[in-house]
């Protein structure tokens, strides 16, 4: 009788090792690349010698000495930027992605990106895509305001000379009022579908994607923006990287703080070949 148990015990005991296995097996077979994919999120950029003027927001300036050395090791260590769309369908399983695979974006739609950022990610073929607060774009360039945000002709000219950034929509005045106070979480459905009509004259029919402002999600949020045509939107700073089971109206990213090192902001989030 007691043999007949420890027999039982020891089938149900190997059952329970082997099935978990064998699941992991199962879906590593299913998807035997990325199983995350980092999506980085920078805010403005800036010459090293003028970060410490700045007394604010510390950490939503990044170096440009920092961003260059993030970069150059994704190009060095053979890792693969990824457009959106490349992102949507490697989500929808209609796309495979090598395991080094990251996407880079921008909130807000600060101008030094374009300024700072943008040449080193051409030298380095990073595509990148910038989430563009609507009433904050300018009708023409300020390229000496530090905070300025791009503008209709930047925007214009960027579209047509530069297809490795990509703008996509930060909602139009969601964001943040006059006294920088968050818009987001005041505003009902009504308010947002036509947040989303204003938007759509700033930056034309083809957008498709929105970053909640300030990650903030609300159901009538996501509801505006799935009836406005968008299929894409982005969360902020969940820090993990994107999984296929991960909802397309709620999708994590990775904030790269400028205050904090890059082997810490940036670096920890990839792989082990550093
Ligand atoms: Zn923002």
């Amino acid at each position: 009788m007691y043999r007949e148990k420890l027999k039982t015990f020891l089938i149900l005991a190997l059952v329970a090792a082997i099935i978990p296995a064998a699941v992991y097996r199962y879906s590593v077979a299913r998807d035997p690349y990325a199983r995350e994919i980092p999506v980085f999120t920078y805010h403005r950029i800036c010459p090293d010698e003028e970060y410490a003027s700045f007394s604010r927001e510390k950490d939503l300036w990044t170096k440009t000495s920092d961003f260059e050395k993030e970069m150059r090791w994704l190009h060095c260590h053979g890792y693969r930027t990824v457009s959106i769309d490349e992102l949507y369908r490697w989500h929808q399983g209609r796309l495979d992605l090598p395991k080094k695979t990251v996407a880079i974006t921008f909130d807000d739609g600060y101008y030094s990106v374009i300024r700072y950022a943008l040449p080193i990610m051409e030298k380095y073929h990073i595509k990148g895509t910038m989430f563009v607060i609507g009433n904050m774009v300018t009708e023409h360039q300020d390229t000496e305001d530090p905070m300025a945000y791009v503008s209709r002709d930047t925007i214009r000219e960027l579209r047509r000379t530069c297809p490795e950034l990509e703008f996509q929509s930060h909602s139009y005045g969601l964001h943040h009022d006059s006294n920088r106070n968050a818009v987001i979480y005041r505003t009902e459905y009504p308010g947002i579908l036509r947040d989303f009509r204003r938007q759509e004259k700033v930056l034309g029919k083809g957008v498709d994607v929105i970053a909640y402002p300030y990650g903030y999600r609300t159901e009538g949020f996501e509801k505006a923006a799935r009836k406005s045509g968008y299929r894409m939107a982005f969360l902020y700073s969940q820090q993990r990287g994107v999984r296929r089971s991960d909802s397309l109206f709620s999708l994590p990213r990775i904030g790269v703080r400028g205050d904090v090192d890059p082997d810490v902001a940036f670096f920890r989030w990839l792989g082990d070949d550093q």
